[in-house]
């Protein structure tokens, strides 16, 4: 069996010496693919300098929503020089967080809008981050897409039934990460029952939101594998249909 990771930030900021230990720990868990995601320039550049070095490690490039208040004037620029680089299979994360109140929505929307339009125009697949602001995060997604075409994932989904549905409709692809174990999750399992096999993903977003039994903890692509027990329970499959179901599905998004 095979795991995907579609969802991960494995700087060295965030695991420091232990990182080669998570990997080794990944692979023994059968997560054979990481994709690792950018929340700023600094630790875009690094998940590119992983994937060039570990098998299996691939990258995205981007600025999260609740990061784009006070950016320094260059760093746009070297999201830009990144994901034009070739070094790079996606971009992200972005989106728009209106649960948090970390920076202006005026310049979330800005920066959204910006990193769609880098994603079209080098035919990247984009990693979506929606907290409370879905409806949003679908329009303006909506918007890009009657421009040209877009491959986008819903990362970490937490909206409700009718927001899946219409990603769905909309060809997007849906991640859900480990918050979907939770005991009290009955409703977010229910909506990742409902999600067309061959638009589901699993990720962990290490180093954060630990599935259940490890709550709490700082997360791993290892951990994955738990996610994928409690969804392909939630959907009626073996967790080797889920496993090769969700693998190929991110294998296709990212080309990894
Ligand atoms: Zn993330």
């Amino acid at each position: 069996m095979e795991f995907f990771d579609s969802h991960c930030h494995l700087d060295p900021a965030r695991y420091g010496a232990d990182l080669p230990a998570v990997l080794a720990r990944a692979r023994a868990a059968g997560v054979t693919r990481m994709q690792v995601i950018g929340t700023r320039a600094a630790d875009s550049e690094s998940a590119a300098e992983l994937a060039a070095r570990e098998r299996g490690v691939t990258a995205a490039a981007g600025i999260h929503p609740n990061d784009t208040g006070d950016l320094p004037a260059d760093e746009w620029d070297r999201v830009v020089k990144l994901a034009s680089s070739g070094r790079v299979n996606g971009i992200g994360e972005t989106g728009l967080d209106w649960y948090r109140d970390f920076a202006p929505q005026e310049s979330q929307r800005d920066f959204f809008d910006r990193h769609l339009r880098l994603a079209q125009s080098l035919s990247l697949p984009v990693v979506v981050h929606s907290r409370d602001s879905t409806r949003d995060c679908l329009g303006m997604l909506r918007d890009a897409m009657a421009r040209g075409p877009l491959v986008a994932v819903l990362h970490s989904f937490t909206g409700t039934a009718e927001e899946a549905a219409e990603a769905v409709d909309l060809g997007l692809h849906i991640g859900f990460a480990g918050m979907v174990t939770f005991r009290s999750a009955g409703s977010l399992r229910e909506i990742a029952r409902r999600v067309p096999a061959d638009r589901i993903l699993v990720e962990t977003d290490s180093p954060f939101l630990s599935p259940e039994p490890l709550r709490g903890k700082r997360n791993e692509p290892a951990n994955v594998v738990h996610t994928a027990r409690c969804l392909a329970l939630a959907r009626g499959e073996t967790l080797e249909q889920f496993a090769a179901a969700t693998t190929a599905n991110a294998r296709r998004v990212f080309r990894g």
